[in-house]
């Protein structure tokens, strides 16, 4: 089996005001990763994260769960978080394992009251994001009203990566700015030059988008000040540096309902958003840090458990160490046998030895676990959340 190193993971949420399209679009991140081999649609319930039959009736996404799935050769663990503002406690579980998060906008109600207090509480995890406009296939969707309502309500800096080519029922794709290349879907992903007609906008956009990212950081400064223009190579940089200290906001658009858009956010996650090397250490609630290196003791967080056909399925986000299936480690203080490791994909588990720092993956049959509960080595005992009394395990069918 390949490998994949620590800096080719993204552990990503997709953060979202109910309706949004969030799950949509995980559906066609599913499919787009391959990680599907059938196409669900929310209203028929058969979308694959929506795996709770009393999610499936409510139309919302109650339960975190994580998948796994591959683009471009990186691993990326999708983490979902749950869009409903009553249940802002997983949405704190949730944010706390991620890496990293596309934050989902309806393009005809840009942001709405509860995209604002889920951004509020990314902001407090230190959470870098990226903004997806979707449903740009309706009527009334309006990029720029969006991006405004970006600026306004949550007072970060718009970078607009993508103009849109065509409106509403006629929203067939985009030009990505930073390539200058137009990407349109007919019904799959066609890359080709930028049309004529769009030509002059793309270009003013362009440099709107050069100057902006130019007063956000030195280097892209420089080099705009040097050539009065920059290159691709320094723009994509700044962007990611942009992006993960979190001083503005690239924005993407599509249409998840459509299969528009989804390929080049992908690319942007891989892009823009930090691996599990690029954050700081976890800290234990006695201050002491643990790095995201595989050599390091064994330290990981429990962040969701459930009761499923296969056993009770403990997720955890591994940070330091390697957690090995068979061994012996410390889940609460208590010491447990790891039995079965499961890598979790949309349509199926498969077991795995080991999971690496960096990693998320679930556990089979831990009594001791708890969401909160700290596993690690017991060479070194490690507390990184203080003890919870208990909560429910959640029954999945
Ligand atoms: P969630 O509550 O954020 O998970 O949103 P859903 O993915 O369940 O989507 C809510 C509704 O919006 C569903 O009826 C979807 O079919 C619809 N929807 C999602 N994405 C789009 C889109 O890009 N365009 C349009 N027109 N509808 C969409």
């Amino acid at each position: 089996m390949r490998t994949i190193t620590l800096n080719a993971v993204r552990n990503l949420g997709i953060l979202a005001h109910v309706d949004a399209g969030k799950t949509t679009l995980t559906e066609r991140v599913l499919f787009a990763t391959g990680s599907t081999y059938k196409r669900g649609e929310v209203h028929d319930g058969t979308t694959v994260t929506d795996f709770d039959p009393q999610e499936r009736d409510r139309g919302i996404t109650i339960f975190a769960a994580a998948v796994s799935c591959t683009w471009d050769g990186h691993r990326v663990n999708l983490i979902d978080t749950p869009g409903h503002v009553d249940f802002s406690d997983e949405v704190e579980r949730s944010l706390r394992v991620l890496d990293g998060a596309v934050a989902v906008f309806d393009g005809v109600a840009g942001v709405e009251p509860q995209s604002e207090s889920v951004w509020r509480q990314a902001d407090r995890h230190g959470v870098p994001r990226i903004a997806f406009v979707n449903k740009l296939d309706r009527a009334g969707a309006d990029l720029d009203r969006a991006v405004e309502s970006l600026r306004t309500r949550l007072h970060t800096v718009p970078l607009v990566v993508q103009l849109q080519i065509g409106v509403e029922d006629e929203f067939v794709g985009v030009v990505d700015l930073v390539r200058m290349r137009a990407l349109t879907w007919d019904p799959d992903l066609v890359e080709g030059p930028v049309p004529e007609t769009l030509l002059a906008e793309a270009q003013r956009r362009r440099r709107l988008l050069e100057e902006t990212v130019a007063e956000l950081h030195l280097k892209a400064l420089e080099e705009f000040y040097a050539q009065g223009t920059l290159t691709e190579q320094t723009l994509r940089e700044a962007l990611r540096d942009i992006t993960r200290d979190g001083t503005g906001t690239v924005v993407l658009c599509g249409s998840a309902y459509r299969n528009r858009g989804v390929e080049p956010l992908l690319d942007a996650v891989i892009a823009y958003l930090p691996s599990p090397v690029d954050v700081p250490p976890v800290r234990g609630v006695g201050g002491e840090e643990r790095q995201a290196d595989p050599d390091a003791p064994f330290s990981a967080l429990v962040f969701k458990v459930n009761a499923t056909a296969t056993g009770r399925l403990t997720y955890v986000r591994v940070y330091s160490g390697i957690l090995h299936k068979g061994e012996t480690v410390l889940v609460g203080g208590r010491a447990e046998r790891i039995g079965r490791i499961l890598r979790v994909q949309a349509d199926r588990h498969t077991a795995v030895d080991t999971a690496v720092a960096g990693d998320i993956v679930a556990v089979v049959g831990l009594k001791s676990a708890r969401t909160g509960t700290t596993l690690c080595a017991p060479a070194a005992p490690l507390l990184l959340e203080p003890p919870v009394s208990a909560d429910p395990v959640v029954s999945v069918s």
